[in-house]
């Protein structure tokens, strides 16, 4: 601070030293006009005549006098250029700090906001349209970590030389931190294809392998495009870049939710989206501190005796806000945020205390997520609440889907063996909707397979084509796995299963996944409540003010 004020200080010190050097070098060159043109004609004289006489000597000395500040005046006059020179420089090299990005030289954010006003102004004049394009790097936090930073910086690089590399003339590129990029894209009004061609370009060039310090590397995009209209076409509104930036941002993650390596237009709805998301996040975290979240109960049943074997557990999320959310909706949300252990472990403990009170040789199953699975203490934590919980590990049944098996099948091999080594049983869950290999199959000790509901909902009709089934049924068979049928609805779907073999079958014929309360009802009247005097109790009432109602009317 002190330096800058000194810095100030020493300049406004030369100014008004060069302001009295101007002034003396403009009255040095009017006085030598002045006394040039009395003496000079005399030097010359006495030159040309060859006089004695010479020149009077006080102007002489004047005219030399002037002279000297003419040179002085001029010396400061060249000094003052450099200084000027010098500090244009600089004022340019701080410009360029504050504007460019200094790793990929690209704009920044700062000026990528100012760039993009001007750029729409100047369409505004020339009746065009902006894309104002939001590009992501996919998984790149994953580039960072497994290759280091120097190999991460050196993607950013070629990716935006790439990038940069097909630009138009008058589009812009912009680095806007991390591994997030813009284009900033004028067009035809009529013609939203061409930013569409010009995207494609762009995801296609940054795909193609990079060979980055002897590593190949691959990399792919989200991006989301805006233009101030809903979509490709429809009503421009006025816009300006903070307005573009935060709906192209929006449709970027748009493209991410949607699978990456994907671009979308910007549309009114995805804010929607992203606010009903938030709301999520939020509620779910909150929810999970609350106790929010309870296991419903799906019975299984042997499906030519009819006997309950046990019930699958499945999460509810009873929402104060949003009241009851299927986990088809908070289960992907709670695996991104990170708490899908914390959310699962709650549901699992909640589970084993209501199951005390069932029948020992009830199963429950619960489904266990992929991201869970790549926890190495996974096998440790489940065998922990176990113990924690007192509850029997032969009566827990682990559902896993296929899409565990793509990510480490070594990892995941060991995690089964050690949890049988306990007892607890293992299903393939959704079997047949991934990509399973019969090779992964027979390597891995399932205890089950689950045929995906979408194959069996297919027995619906009479005459329907049971192949895919029948075919899972004997593969099971081969593999020595039992099988159990999900998504039995009627009464044809269950009859052509009993035809096939002998299997578990689960689905809404047998009833709606229950809570807890619901479904110690169903076993008291089975009797297969382990009996707790209240709970008899309890029913006897029920029993009597309903018969009291019947009564009344
Ligand atoms: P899933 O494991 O395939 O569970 C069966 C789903 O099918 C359940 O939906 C169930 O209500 C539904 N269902 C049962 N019978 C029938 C039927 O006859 N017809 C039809 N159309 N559907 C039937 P739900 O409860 O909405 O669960 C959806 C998915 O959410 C589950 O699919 C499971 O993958 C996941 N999920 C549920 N609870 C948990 C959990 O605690 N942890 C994890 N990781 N995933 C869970
Ligand atoms: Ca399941
Ligand atoms: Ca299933």
């Amino acid at each position: 601070m002190t330096k800058l004020r000194g810095k100030t200080r020493d300049g406004l010190e030369s100014t008004r030293r060069d302001v009295v050097a101007l002034g003396i070098a403009v009255a040095a060159i009017i006085m030598f006009v002045g006394t040039g043109s009395a003496v000079i004609p005399q030097i010359v004289r006495q030159w040309t005549t060859g006089t004695t006489n010479g020149p009077d000597i006080v102007l002489t000395n004047a005219l030399l006098l002037n002279i000297a500040l003419i040179i002085f005046g001029w010396r400061r006059y060249r000094e003052l250029r450099a200084e000027i020179d010098t500090r244009r420089e600089a004022e340019e090299r701080a410009r360029e700090l504050a504007e460019i990005d200094p790793l990929t030289g690209c704009h920044n954010r700062r000026s990528a906001t100012h760039e993009t006003d001007r750029a729409i102004a100047r369409a505004q004049r020339e009746s065009k349209a902006i894309a104002f394009i939001m590009v992501d790097l996919d998984n790149f936090k994953q580039v960072n970590d497994l290759n280091g930073h120097q190999v991460g910086d050196d993607v950013l690089v070629r990716a935006a030389e790439r990038m940069s590399a097909l630009l138009p003339r008058d589009a812009i590129l912009a680095r806007l931190g991390g591994d997030e990029f813009a284009v900033v894209y004028p067009y035809e009004r009529n013609s939203p294809d061409h930013v569409e061609q010009f995207v494609s370009r762009l995801i296609d060039s940054v795909a193609a392998p990079m060979a980055v310090q002897g590593q190949q590397i691959e990399i792919t995009m989200s991006i989301g495009v805006a233009s101030g209209l809903s979509g490709r076409h429809g009503e421009r509104s006025e816009v300006d870049a903070q307005m573009l930036m935060h709906q192209a941002d929006i449709a970027m993650y748009h493209a991410k939710r949607q699978g990456k390596n994907r671009y979308y237009w910007f549309e009114e709805t995805m804010e929607n989206e992203l606010r009903f998301r938030n709301q999520l996040e939020t509620g779910i975290r909150l929810g999970i501190e609350k106790g929010e979240f309870i296991p419903h109960y799906e019975q299984q049943v042997d499906i030519n005796t009819g006997h309950l074997m046990g019930f699958e557990m499945l999460a509810r999320w009873n929402s104060p806000r949003l009241g009851m959310v299927s986990p088809e909706i908070f289960i992907p949300v709670a695996e991104e945020i990170g708490v899908i252990s914390e959310l699962s472990e709650g549901l699992m403990r909640q589970a084993f205390s209501d199951a005390k009170e069932w029948d020992p040789s009830l199963t429950i199953s619960v489904n266990i997520s992929p991201v869970q699975l790549r926890d190495p203490w996974f096998s440790q934590k489940i065998l922990k609440l176990l113990l924690e919980c007192n509850f029997p590990p032969q009566r827990l049944d682990i559902e896993i889907t296929e899409s565990c098996l793509h990510e480490n099948v070594g990892v995941v091999r060991s995690m089964i063996t050690s949890l049988k080594n306990q007892g607890v049983k293992i299903s393939l869950d959704d079997f047949g909707t991934g990509y399973s290999s019969l090779a992964q199959l027979r390597s891995l000790p399932f205890d089950r397979i689950k045929i995906d509901r979408s194959f069996v909902s297919e027995l619906k009709e009479a005459d329907a084509n049971s192949q895919i089934v029948a075919a899972i049924i004997a593969l099971g068979a081969g593999l020595d796995m039992p099988i159990t049928a999900e998504g039995i609805e009627d009464n044809t779907i269950l009859e052509t299963l009993k035809a096939m073999g002998e299997m578990k079958g689960q689905g809404y014929l047998y009833g709606r996944p229950e809570c807890a309360a619901e479904v110690r009802k169903r076993l008291a009247r089975e009797g297969l409540l382990i009996v707790v005097p209240e709970i008899v109790d309890e029913l006897v009432h029920e029993n009597a003010a309903v018969e009291a109602v019947i009564k009344s009317a």
